[in-house]
């Protein structure tokens, strides 16, 4: 054995949480009390130089040149079995799943029924579906007989009501090929609900709150009596918010404009995906503490993009509060959200006529000396943080599906 002494736990059994990316795979081994127990990441695959290591263990897991999401999984897999970190198969597999279309309302137990009913949702999130996909049928091939479990990103966001979730569009392209709004990161709402259920004392189906997660991509959700009845995702990840290389919302004419600069349909999807957001804006970098430095040593471009990153932001929590008969709290999550105090002072600071209202000792220590809080006096609402943990949500449907009966 290479790495470091592994936990115990796979004794009783271990659940093994699988998130393909479209150049990354993310795995995470929880044992039955849904402590993680390992986590692995493999990188740039498809490409010249994919790699993969265990965290904390310091000899990568070797792999083929341009290995396939397929031939990284077994090649972890069986690294993960050879390093003392699974001594038998897992107990459950769960899968996050990116687009369940309309038809997944919650987590399912994956059959060859419901694999096809994933696969048919592609259409809907090419890059996402079709990855997916190859994790969950490499899985099933190396674990036959193990309970297999997808959990999607769009299943929390089906409550939303048509006036949400349609488009002014001709009614025929919802009804022939289903679009409309979707939203996403519907895992990390649905644990924003439960754990500001929990810091305030209340059952989640009596809890309305706004819950923004801000990492790398980020989304705002209304969650009321329990329930997402909007949110700022849309069809597409891509709608909404300022993200780390992604625009957010733009005018749909600017995709005639541009065609007319030459920049055709590729261009810009590279463009609107990869190519703006803060990344865009500032000219320097997707990633927000970066930003921060930047424009702490006078970088204009870096302050401009915290700017409109804050103000697009402010005018969502706004927005969010005209689905809701009552709000308990406003929740920041993910990795801008749970460590930014700046970020949300600034966004904060253009919402004082709505109520809100910060104390900037909590700010500054994020909440964790005051349950969450950090919400001054005199803010008509709480304002808290809460550390998202995605992969443990996934580990503990799969785990709830894998054994129905206990
Ligand atoms: P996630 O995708 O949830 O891991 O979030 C990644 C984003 O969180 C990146 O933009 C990071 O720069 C940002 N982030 C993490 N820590 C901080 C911090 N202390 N201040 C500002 N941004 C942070």
């Amino acid at each position: 054995m290479t790495g470091p002494e592994p936990a115990s736990g796979d004794r009783q059994g271990t659940l093994l949480v699988v998130n393909c990316g479209s150049s990354t795979l993310k795995l995470a081994l929880f044992d039955l009390r849904l402590h993680k127990i390992a986590s692995v990441l493999a990188e740039k695959l498809e490409q010249f130089q994919a790699t993969a290591h265990i965290q904390g263990d310091p000899a990568p897991v070797p792999l083929p040149s341009h290995a396939s999401h397929r031939q990284a999984l077994e090649a972890v897999i069986q690294a993960l079995f050879e390093r003392g970190w699974l001594t038998q198969a897992p107990v459950a597999i769960g899968h996050r799943v990116v687009h369940g279309g309309e038809r997944f309302r919650q987590a399912v137990r994956i059959d060859d029924r419901t694999r096809e009913a994933i696969a048919d949702c592609a259409s809907l999130a090419p890059l996402h579906n079709p990855v997916n996909l190859a994790g969950i049928d490499s899985t099933r091939s190396l674990f036959p007989g193990v309970p297999q479990i997808a959990v999607f990103d769009t299943a929390f966001h089906q409550t939303l009501p048509p006036r949400a979730f349609l488009y002014a569009l001709p009614q025929r392209f919802y009804r022939q090929w289903g679009v409309r709004r979707y939203g996403f990161h519907g895992t990390s709402h649905a644990f924003m609900l439960t754990e500001t259920a929990r810091l305030l004392g209340q059952l989640p189906e009596q809890t309305s709150l706004i819950s923004a997660h801000l990492g790398n991509g980020c989304s705002i959700a209304a969650i009321d009596h329990g329930h997402s009845v909007d949110t700022s995702m849309g069809l597409t990840p891509l709608e909404g918010l300022v993200m780390g290389s992604r625009s957010g919302d733009v005018d749909p004419g600017l995709f005639d404009f541009l065609k007319t600069k030459g920049i055709g349909q590729d261009e810009l999807h590279r463009i609107l995906n990869e190519q703006s957001g803060l990344l865009g804006l500032s000219g320097q970098s997707n990633d927000m503490r970066t930003l921060c430095e930047l424009a702490d040593q006078g970088h204009e471009a870096s302050a401009t993009a915290i700017d409109v990153f804050c103000f697009r932001l402010a005018r969502y929590i706004g927005a969010m509060m005209a689905s809701l008969r009552r709000l308990d709290a406003l929740v920041f999550t993910g990795g801008i959200g749970e460590n930014s105090a700046r970020i949300r002072r600034q966004t904060l600071a253009s919402l004082g006529l709505l109520g809100f209202a910060v104390d900037p000792e909590r700010n500054s220590a994020h909440g964790r000396q005051s349950h969450g809080h950090i919400e001054s006096g005199a803010s008509r609402f709480p304002v808290l943080v809460i550390a998202t943990d995605e992969e443990r949500v996934i580990a503990g449907e799969s785990l709830r599906l894998a054994t129905p009966h206990t």
